[in-house]
């Protein structure tokens, strides 16, 4: 027997030719997606719109499933960590992050990361496999409707494992699902895509979308950033910052990009550090996240002192920016950035490794 086919991560587009297949109008498209989206309902048989043969073709050859949840780790604070089990056995991991006005959803797009940065729990995995948008919407879906008293999620952050620009289309169509009115309502200012800067792959989504769009950037120089973020070598600064400008040239409403800096001890952490960084941002329209760097277990870098970390911020904003310091949230149980390895089936660059998670 076909396997079923899982609908949870269809775009309203794809859901119209699902059931022009079928014979079927396309507003069943709308239909569909506010019954999975909005209301969070997974069985057919309860979708009363949809008529009694309908219901029945489609459990027939249709499913909608979220994602497994394996574990979910709460931190004093009330950030909240789970751990995913996709469709293969491997895990990821998402965060939940509860602030006064608003909930933001840490989402990852691949499991790993073939990109091994040197400051990243996810990258010293390695690389796994990319998520399918039922896998990433399905974390939306399960931030939103799995536990009754959370509050519904209103911004989204690419900002789990993995490189969503690496992982295109997916991506694109669980945004499209995010955006949808129908669906989740998102506006594109609630929805940021992180990148280590994979250039062709920003003048692309510069084409299709606008949403927020956040550059790891981590190093103003080439010769550290090579080291520091490897894919450098391939996309250095000045293409990186190049195609910052023409991600927002080509947006209609005023934005602006956000510049993501890691601060580790004695390594991207002076004031020398800080002067070159101004210079080389100096005609982008920006704002600068600095986010201490958080430790993990095998890692020899030292997260910089609160003494550096102010005299980075002050200098930035003597220059004129507006610089924030990110609050490290989720340390306890390593939900913050750059601490979510999940538990991957497949073994990493051939040695057999099983990496296990930090949930206890
Ligand atoms: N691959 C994408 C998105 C996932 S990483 C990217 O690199 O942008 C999300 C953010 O966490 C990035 O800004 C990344 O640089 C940061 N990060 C990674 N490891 C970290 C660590 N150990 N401490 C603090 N931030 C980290
Ligand atoms: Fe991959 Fe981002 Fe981690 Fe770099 S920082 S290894 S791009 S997940």
């Amino acid at each position: 027997m076909q396997d079923k086919i899982n609908l949870i991560g269809h775009s309203e587009e794809s859901l119209e030719i699902f059931f022009k297949n079928l014979d079927e109008p396309s507003f069943r498209a709308k239909q569909l997606l506010k019954w999975i989206h909005q209301k969070g309902e997974l069985d057919f048989d309860m979708m009363t719109d949809f008529n009694k043969d309908l219901r029945k073709k489609l459990n027939e050859i249709a499913e909608i499933k979220a994602p497994k949840v394996l574990d979910i780790l709460t931190s004093d604070e009330g950030t909240k960590k789970y751990l995913i089990e996709l469709n293969s056995g491997s895990s990821i991991e998402m965060v939940r992050i509860p602030e006064k006005k608003r909930t933001t959803l840490c989402v990852s797009s691949q499991a790993g990361c073939a990109l091994q940065c040197t400051f990243c729990a996810t990258g010293a995995q390695g690389f796994d496999q990319n998520l399918t948008s039922d896998e990433i919407i399905g974390q939306l879906w399960i931030a939103n409707f799995l536990e009754k008293n959370e509050k519904p999620i209103t911004n989204v952050v690419f900002m789990g494992m993995g490189e969503p620009l690496l992982n295109f289309d997916p991506v694109m169509e669980s945004i499209d699902i995010m955006k949808n009115q129908t669906a989740y309502s998102l506006s594109r200012k609630r929805i940021t895509i992180s990148t280590s800067g994979i250039v062709p792959q920003i003048n692309k989504l510069a084409e299709i979308t606008d949403v927020s769009l956040a550059i790891s950037l981590h190093a103003a120089e080439n010769k550290l950033r090579d080291i520091i973020v490897p894919i450098n070598k391939k996309y250095p600064i000045k293409d990186l910052l190049n195609a910052c400008k023409n991600y927002l040239s080509k947006q209609k409403g005023k934005n602006t990009i956000t510049i993501e800096y890691i601060l580790i001890d004695g390594i991207n952490d002076t004031l020398k550090h800080a002067a070159i960084l101004s210079k080389k941002l100096s005609n982008l329209s920006c704002k600068i996240n600095l986010i201490p760097f958080n430790h993990f277990e095998g890692s020899e870098y030292k997260r910089s002192t609160d003494k550096n970390i102010n005299a980075f911020k002050n200098y930035l904003m003597k220059k004129g920016y507006i610089a924030t310091c990110r609050i490290t949230r989720g340390d306890a149980i390593d939900g913050a950035c750059g601490q979510l390895v999940g538990n991957l089936k497949k073994s990493i660059k051939g040695k057999g490794v099983i990496h296990h998670t930090s949930i206890h």
